[in-house]
Formats: structure tokens, C-alpha cells, sequence
């Protein structure tokens, strides 16, 4: 039978264009459809605009520094509105980047909200159109709790379009956005609270990263309250007030759940073509990213596996080279890193400190906690944490975590080590650059544990 297109992708966000434009480059004859802007969640509302508003709340601190090596500065002050208008101008032109990608491979365009209508049938725009494979690249959605008042709380979607900053804030939510939105509202000079229902930030990383966290954001000023979640928001005449478990009522001019997401399969029509979800409604796949209908396939968020942008490119790469390059491609979720843009940042990769135990029984723990140098001269508590985690029998190293700045560049490097099967002693064996706070990774030599 003869197809409209080889692949119909739905969703051109991270994974969806760079499965279209592999594909694409790979002979195939490709189209795409997307309901809202190009890039998706990572370009318009995710890591890009999100990191841009984490640089301008860093410049806080680093004001601050900078009379610490003897810089007079007049009272710094902030322009909210000069800030979104710079982040939405770059952002148009990411947009425009991401659709000239697009064209420039070949791929039509189709905008607007597809559907599946069968194992090869989507229909987009009121019309049918045809396609040998299907791949679902839909993204996922901000999940509030069932709790009375929600409505007057927001998103991370919105939070990238405020009219203006609000005075106080809260911000729920203990994940990843929970602890980067916190940090950009308090950096920017809103009063911050962050209310999470657990007992460390970031759960399923090294706990002590989570802890030494949540110190360090107290230390910078903002409220964060653990074992605490809110019940119920009410509208007051000019602000919001929330009634938390522990009894305690505060008012607020902005609320904003971070309070994890899920994926978008909702009216999609996967279950009529005989797609399997799972119970989070995230589509089911196998390591080539296939679903249980052998000609629909989903990559990234919507598969609810590592929500990370490089990720969801990851699959798309490996799906177009399954598909149209002859060559099957497994994507391999192993030792992947990853950075929380937080003040301080934080980075880890492979296992933390917990899941090594339970996996290898034995493991020998390296950490240290230092002021950097930088800080050395002024009034900054900030302290820098590193920890190696190395399996005791082989002595590889499994887990490389690091709390301080520009955490993500340090593990970057690391990570390839550690994906390499890196032990102790060659970490040992590298010299290190000096002075740099990173060369404490090759220097560390006392077990803690
Ligand atoms: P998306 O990028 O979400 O793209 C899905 C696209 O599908 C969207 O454009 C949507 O409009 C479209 N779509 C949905 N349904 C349909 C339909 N029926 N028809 C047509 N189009 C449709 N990851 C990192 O690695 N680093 C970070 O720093 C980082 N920061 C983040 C910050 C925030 C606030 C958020 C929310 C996420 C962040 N992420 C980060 C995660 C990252 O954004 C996602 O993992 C990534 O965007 C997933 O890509 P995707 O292709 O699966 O989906
Ligand atoms: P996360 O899963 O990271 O965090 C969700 C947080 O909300 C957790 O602290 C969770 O608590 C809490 N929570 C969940 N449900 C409730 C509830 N009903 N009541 C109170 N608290 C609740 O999700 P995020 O929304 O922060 O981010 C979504 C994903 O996007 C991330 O997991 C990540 O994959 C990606 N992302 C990546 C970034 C990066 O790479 N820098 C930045 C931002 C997002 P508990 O831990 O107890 O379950």
C-alpha cells in the first residue's frame, strides 16, 4: 500500500523534530504537525527561557561578589519587563530556527492539533492523511493536586509570561522546577517560600545533595518548608491565602504548583488504534521506542522514561536510524547526567550513594565540602559539595554528584568517565587543573564511608 508520508510525527518539540529531520536527511519522506510553537516545551516554556531567567537571578549574588573584590556599585535595581522582552525576542528567534531546521530537510508542515485515527491514519485539519509510521512526540502537561482553589494558582507555563513580579510567592513542589523556580523568584528579589512534602528536596538524587540544597536556598533567604504542602488557596481582595498541613495560613501574591507533570495522550486516539498505556497514561514502548502497534512509535516526555531534552533527541535519533537508516538503535538510559539549575546548581550522574548500596551492597563513599576560592575573599557562606560513589569489588566509580556553581559544565566531563567504566584510581591517576574547584574530583583520597 502506498502512504502519504513514510513517517507523520505528532508534536515538534526536542524529540519529534530531530526524529523528522534524521529521518528526513535518512531518505525518508517526512511530515510534521504541531499545535502550538516550534521547540516545544524546552524552547518556549522549558530549559531555555527557564535558564535564561536563572542567569539574571544569579546576577543577585554575583553583584554581591563583585564588592567583595572592590567594585562600588550604586544599588542595583531590576527590570522585570526588559527581561521578558530579551527572553521573548530570543525565543521568536529560536522558533524561527527550529522551522527553517524543519523546511531546510524537507518536511511538511502541518500546524495544527493531529489525531490517530488508525494503525496508519492520522487526521489533521479535518483531513485524513496516511503514513507508514506514526510517531507520538505530544510532550507532557503540569499536574496540580485535586485541592480546593487550585484555579488561582499557576504553572511553570505561565510563569514565563508574569505581567509583573509578585512580592511574595510560593512555590510548591520539591522537584526539579519546584527548587529552580524558587531560586529564580528569590534571586530576582521576590519572598520566596517553598513548600515540599518530603523530608529532603529532590528525591531520588543523592540525598545529601537534597539536604545540603534545601540549606543553601535558606541561606540565601528563602522559606523552605519541608514535611508541608498546602490543603487549600483561597482569593483574598488583593493576594491568596493557603491553608497548609501543618496547620500554619499565609497569604501570597503568586502561587505556582510544581508538582510534576504528565503526559500528553489524553484524546489522542492511541487506545482506538490499539496503543497500550500505562497507568500514568504515558505511551508503553520497547528499547527501539516502538509501542505494542508495530507501525506507532513515541520518544521523549509522552513516554514518561528520562524527561530530559537531550533525551528525547537521544530517541528521536536512535528511532530515525531503527527506521530509515537500517541500523536498530536501542537508546541506552544509562549514566545519563543532569543538572538542576538551582542557586547553587547541582549535577549528578550515575547512581546516588542509596541506589549504589542496594545495587552493590558495598561501595566507598569520597565527599568534600569547601568555600571556593571566590568566596574566599567575601561574605558568601556558599559551600561547594562533591561526593564519588565507587563500587567496592571493582572500585568503578557509579555516581559523580556535585553541589556549587556551573555544576552541570563540571559533570559534563565527568559523566563521560563514569559512562567509560572510570575507576577510583584512574580519577586518581588525572591531574588536576588548579585552581579550579573541579580538580577536587581527582584529589579526593579519604573514604568518608
Ligand atoms: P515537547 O518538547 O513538550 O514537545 C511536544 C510538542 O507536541 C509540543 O510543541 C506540543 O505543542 C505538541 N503537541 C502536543 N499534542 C499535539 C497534537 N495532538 N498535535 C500536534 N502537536 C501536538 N530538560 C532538560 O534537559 N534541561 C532543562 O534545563 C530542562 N528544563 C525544563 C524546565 C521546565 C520548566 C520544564 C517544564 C521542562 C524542562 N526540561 C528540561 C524538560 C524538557 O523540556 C522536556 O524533557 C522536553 O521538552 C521533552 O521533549 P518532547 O519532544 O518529548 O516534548
Ligand atoms: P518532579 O517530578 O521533578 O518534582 C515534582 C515535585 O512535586 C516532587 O517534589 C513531588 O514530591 C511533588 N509532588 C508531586 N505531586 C504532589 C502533590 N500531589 N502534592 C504535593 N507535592 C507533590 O517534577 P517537576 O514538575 O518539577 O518537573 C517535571 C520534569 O521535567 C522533571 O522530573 C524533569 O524530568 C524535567 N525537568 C528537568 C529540568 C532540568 O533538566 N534541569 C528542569 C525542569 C524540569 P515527591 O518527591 O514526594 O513525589
Amino acid at each position: 500500500m502506498k502512504y502519504d508520508f513514510d513517517l507523520f510525527s505528532i508534536g515538534a518539540g526536542s524529540g519529534g523534530v530531530r526524529a523528522s529531520r534524521v529521518s528526513a536527511a535518512l531518505g525518508a519522506r517526512v511530515a510534521i504537525a504541531e499545535a502550538g510553537r516550534f521547540g516545544g516545551t524546552c524552547v518556549n516554556v522549558g530549559c531555555i527561557p527557564k535558564k535564561l531567567f536563572s542567569y539574571a537571578a544569579h546576577f543577585r549574588d554575583d553583584l554581591k561578589d563583585a564588592a567583595d573584590f572592590g567594585w562600588r556599585l550604586a544599588e542595583p535595581t531590576f527590570d522585570w519587563q526588559k527581561l521578558l522582552a530579551n527572553k521573548d525576542r530570543e525565543i521568536d528567534r529560536l522558533n524561527g530556527v527550529y522551522e527553517r531546521l524543519l523546511l531546510n530537510a524537507g518536511v511538511t508542515i502541518f500546524r495544527g492539533k493531529a489525531t490517530i485515527r488508525g494503525k496508519n491514519e492520522i487526521e489533521i485539519n479535518g483531513k485524513t492523511v496516511t503514513a507508514k509510521h506514526i510517531l507520538v512526540a505530544t510532550g507532557s502537561w503540569p499536574q496540580l493536586p485535586e485541592i480546593p482553589g487550585r484555579e488561582l494558582a499557576i504553572t511553570s507555563n505561565e510563569a514565563f509570561f508574569l505581567d509583573k513580579l509578585p512580592r511574595r510567592a510560593l512555590i510548591v513542589g520539591g522537584g526539579y522546577i519546584g527548587v529552580e523556580f524558587a531560586s529564580i523568584f528569590n534571586g530576582l528579589g521576590v519572598e520566596t517560600m517553598l513548600a515540599y512534602r518530603g523530608a529532603h528536596l529532590l528525591r531520588g538524587f543523592d540525598a545529601e545533595l537534597g539536604r545540603r540544597l534545601g540549606e543553601e536556598m535558606g541561606r540565601k533567604g528563602i522559606a523552605v518548608t519541608l514535611h508541608c504542602h498546602p490543603l487549600a488557596l483561597t482569593k483574598q481582595e488583593d493576594a491568596i491565602q493557603v491553608e497548609f498541613n501543618n496547620n500554619a495560613r499565609h497569604s501570597f501574591d503568586l502561587v505556582m504548583f510544581a508538582t510534576s507533570r504528565k503526559p500528553n495522550t489524553a484524546g489522542l486516539g492511541l487506545e482506538a488504534a490499539g496503543v497500550k498505556l500505562g497507568a500514568d497514561g504515558a505511551v508503553l514502548v520497547n528499547e527501539y521506542s516502538t509501542s505494542s502497534v508495530a507501525s506507532i512509535h513515541a520518544i521523549g516526555d509522552v513516554t514518561n522514561r528520562l524527561n530530559l531534552t537531550p533525551v528525547a533527541t537521544a530517541e528521536g535519533m536512535a528511532l530515525a536510524r531503527t527506521l530509515f537508516g537500517g541500523q536498530p538503535t536501542p537508546v541506552d538510559h544509562d549514566c545519563v547526567p543532569t543538572a538542576v539549575f538551582s542557586n547553587p546548581n547541582l549535577a549528578s550522574v550515575g547512581l546516588s550513594e542509596e541506589k549504589a548500596r542496594a545495587r552493590f551492597g558495598k561501595v566507598d563513599i569520597y565527599q568534600t565540602a569547601f568555600r571556593s576560592l571566590k568566596h574566599t575573599m567575601g561574605h558568601s557562606e556558599e559551600k561547594i559539595f562533591m561526593k564519588l560513589v565507587v563500587d567496592t569489588a571493582s572500585q568503578r566509580v557509579v555516581g559523580a554528584h556535585m553541589l556549587g556553581p556551573d555544576a552541570g559544565e563540571v559533570i559534563q566531563g565527568i559523566a563521560i568517565a563514569v559512562k567509560l567504566g572510570a575507576t577510583k584510581a584512574q580519577f586518581d591517576a588525572t591531574i588536576g587543573i588548579h585552581p579550579t574547584a573541579a580538580e577536587e574530583f581527582v584529589t579526593l583520597r579519604e573514604k568518608t564511608t
